[in-house]
């Protein structure tokens, strides 16, 4: 074996002795969730009925009942609408707020900008189906030293009539931390207390059975994600849920199917079982993701790269950063992964520009779901300061395989540069 490859594995070595403290701690949340899921299959007697399928217009789809029921235990809430009729999570995102607002109503982000794919939604870039073009007015307050602005939260919702904050928990593409639940908790008190009836709406992509609790149970009125991140398990072939307010999921399902009509449509067409099964692997699949996030973060650390979180800072969701501040290296470590990955290892993925994305993108996804980030994946924007989004690994031991490769071709690619 080449010396190189002895180093890096040493390296992974020491770096997993380092965080078995973190490893412990994710064990015990895992185990939490799992009762959670498990308690909420059983309150809902699930059985092999259940794995039904329906065509057509999908009515009386028992399976699909069955698990927005669950859904609806897991989050704590009212209601829920979980469907492969959303594309993705951003169409889920979407048809939230075109079911919630209204011409002249303002949309309000509390935490700075929202996820790339929302710029057109908006009407940030121009779009002629926009919430612009519908007259849907729109705000946003960035965050003040990794937390909420509650000054200027104050100021507007007292000066002006605000029907709905969107708060995004994951930093998607930005700089930002993201947030946690108790940062989370305490805006939306704080909100409620000077008006009640705004809506609380929260993008909740990537932090699903990162802790004990989901943001319903901290008073947000509706929550939102997609399925080919951390409930889809990595077995849901897509999808995405909403949870909440029952009256609030009543509109965001007649936004997605027709009005009266709302849930009570939805042809399941076989993959009822793919996200029960899902859900049932989700805590531990996100417990991989975890453990790999955190594995990475400390060696690469140890390897002297800027990474956030750390590997001993609080968890919010499964995306760990590293800041390369080069493009090349940038580049290298998304196409090391690739080589890690079981799905196209073979293929180079290069810089593209992908529609709803504002710059190129790299992306990293030998996955067997396309675009599925609760499988290892990493990407990046083509832009300053250069930071890799690495998500997933369904399992910890290919997590682990996949970082290697990723160092592997990193390193490799600083000697070159050296003899040059
Ligand atoms: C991934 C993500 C989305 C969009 O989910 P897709 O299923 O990829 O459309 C939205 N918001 C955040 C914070 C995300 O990380």
């Amino acid at each position: 074996m080449h010396d190189l490859d002895i180093e890096i594995k040493k390296l992974i070595k020491k770096s997993e002795k380092e965080i078995q403290e973190q490893i412990k701690k994710i064990d015990a949340i895992c185990e939490y969730n799992s009762a959670k899921v498990l308690k909420a299959f059983q309150k809902n007697k699930l059985s092999e009925t259940h794995f039904n399928t329906t065509t057509g217009y999908g009515y009386n789809d028992i399976g699909r009942e069955t698990i927005e029921k669950i859904y609806k235990d897991i989050f704590k809430t009212e209601d829920a609408l979980v469907r492969s009729q959303f594309i993705s999570g951003s169409h889920a995102l979407t048809v939230a707020l075109f079911a919630m607002l209204r011409p002249n109503d303002t949309l309000l982000s509390i935490t700075g900008k929202p996820y790339d794919t929302l710029d057109e939604v908006i009407g940030l870039v121009e779009n002629e189906s926009s919430l612009k073009s519908y007259k849907i007015k729109y705000q946003q307050i960035d965050l003040k030293n990794d937390d909420f602005d509650y000054e200027k939260i104050k100021e507007t919702i007292t000066k002006e009539k605000i029907k709905l904050i969107e708060i995004q928990r994951s930093k998607g593409y930005s700089t930002r931390k993201s947030i946690s639940l108790n940062k989370v908790e305490k805006v939306i008190q704080f909100i409620k207390k000077i008006d009640k009836n705004i809506i609380i709406m929260i993008d909740n992509c990537y932090c699903e059975f990162v802790t004990t609790k989901e943001p319903t149970e901290v008073g947000a009125d509706i929550v939102i994600g997609s399925l080919i991140k951390n409930l889809g398990g990595g077995i849901a072939p897509n999808g995405a849920y909403i949870v909440g307010k029952k009256n609030l999921i009543k509109l965001c399902a007649e936004r997605l199917t027709l009005p009266g009509e709302g849930k009570e449509v939805g042809p399941t067409l076989g993959i009822n079982k793919s996200l029960l099964q899902g859900l049932y692997l989700a805590p531990s699949v996100v417990a991989n993701a975890l453990k790999t996030a955190i594995l990475t973060s400390k060696t690469l650390e140890n390897l002297g790269y800027k990474v956030e979180p750390k590997y001993d800072e609080e968890r919010v969701d499964i995306v760990q950063n590293i800041i390369f501040e080069d493009q090349e290296k940038l580049i290298k470590y998304c196409q090391g992964i690739q080589m890690g990955s079981a799905i196209d290892s073979y293929v180079l993925p290069t810089p593209w520009e992908m529609p709803g994305y504002q710059d190129p993108v790299i992306m990293a996804a030998g996955t067997f779901t396309q675009g599925s980030s609760i499988e290892l994946s990493c990407d990046g924007p083509i832009r300053p300061p250069y930071i890799a989004y690495q998500q997933g690994s369904l399992t910890y031991e290919y997590g682990k395989l996949g970082l290697y490769k990723a160092i592997n071709n990193l390193i490799k690619e600083d000697e070159n540069d050296k003899d040059k």
